[in-house]
């Protein structure tokens, strides 16, 4: 499947704020969003217009999809889903992809970010219920067991990222246990459980057009 491999930096300047893609990088004075908060590129500088309207809308969607690293077929997908489902389109599409193996990983501390999180899930160190599964975007259910498998323990990233974790609270909505890195899902995520900078309405909006 398709990705993005460049520079994931440059994804927050041109969004104007921190996206939260490097890990430890992302909350220590290295970001670069610190020192230079304006689009990438020659004119990056000259680009401060207000964005509005249509412009707006599509530049939330654009945040979403890169802070979850989501393409635009699936991320629509999810949205089609939310929008039959019974309750409030943007939070449920909110909740599909908080619900993704690879953000829940990313939560529970087992990887410094999605990006990261991602990495170890394809290659196969995260089980659900004791099943490995290396589906980045399979959807976790509640009362799901998540557990890093043993060789992974040992990785210097996991465990970095295991000691960052350890010392942030960890979202409502999840249960997690450090010393074993194992982790349960406690209920599904309501929109106040999720620190998420980006305005769901505005997405919702774009879609039904
Ligand atoms: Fe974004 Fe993190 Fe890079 Fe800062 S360090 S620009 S928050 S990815």
């Amino acid at each position: 499947m398709a990705r993005y491999t460049g520079a994931v930096c440059r994804l927050c300047r041109r969004e104007g704020t921190k996206l939260f893609l490097k890990g430890t990088k992302c909350t220590s004075e290295r970001c670069p969003i610190e020192k230079r908060n304006f689009a990438p590129g020659q004119h990056g500088k000259d680009r401060k217009a207000k964005i509005v309207g249509y412009g707006l809308q599509l530049h939330e969607k654009q945040k979403a999809k890169r802070i979850y690293f989501t393409l635009e077929g699936q991320f629509r997908e999810y949205y089609e889903k939310a929008s039959r489902a019974q309750g409030v389109t943007g939070e449920l599409l909110i909740q599909q992809l908080e619900r993704r193996l690879d953000n829940v990983a990313y939560r529970l501390g087992f990887a410094s970010s999605r990006r990261q999180a991602r990495q170890i899930v394809r290659h196969g160190h995260v089980t659900v219920n004791g099943r490995k599964v290396n589906i980045p975007s399979f959807q976790v259910n509640v009362g799901d067991e998540i557990t890093l498998r043993d060789a992974a323990k040992k990785f210097g990233v996991v465990e970095q990222a295991a000691q960052f974790a350890a010392a942030n609270p960890v979202p409502a909505w999840l249960e997690v246990n450090f010393e074993n890195l194992t982790g349960r899902i406690l209920s599904l995520p309501g929109r106040k459980d999720v620190n998420l900078p980006v305005n769901e309405q505005l997405i919702v909006e774009l879609y039904s057009k």
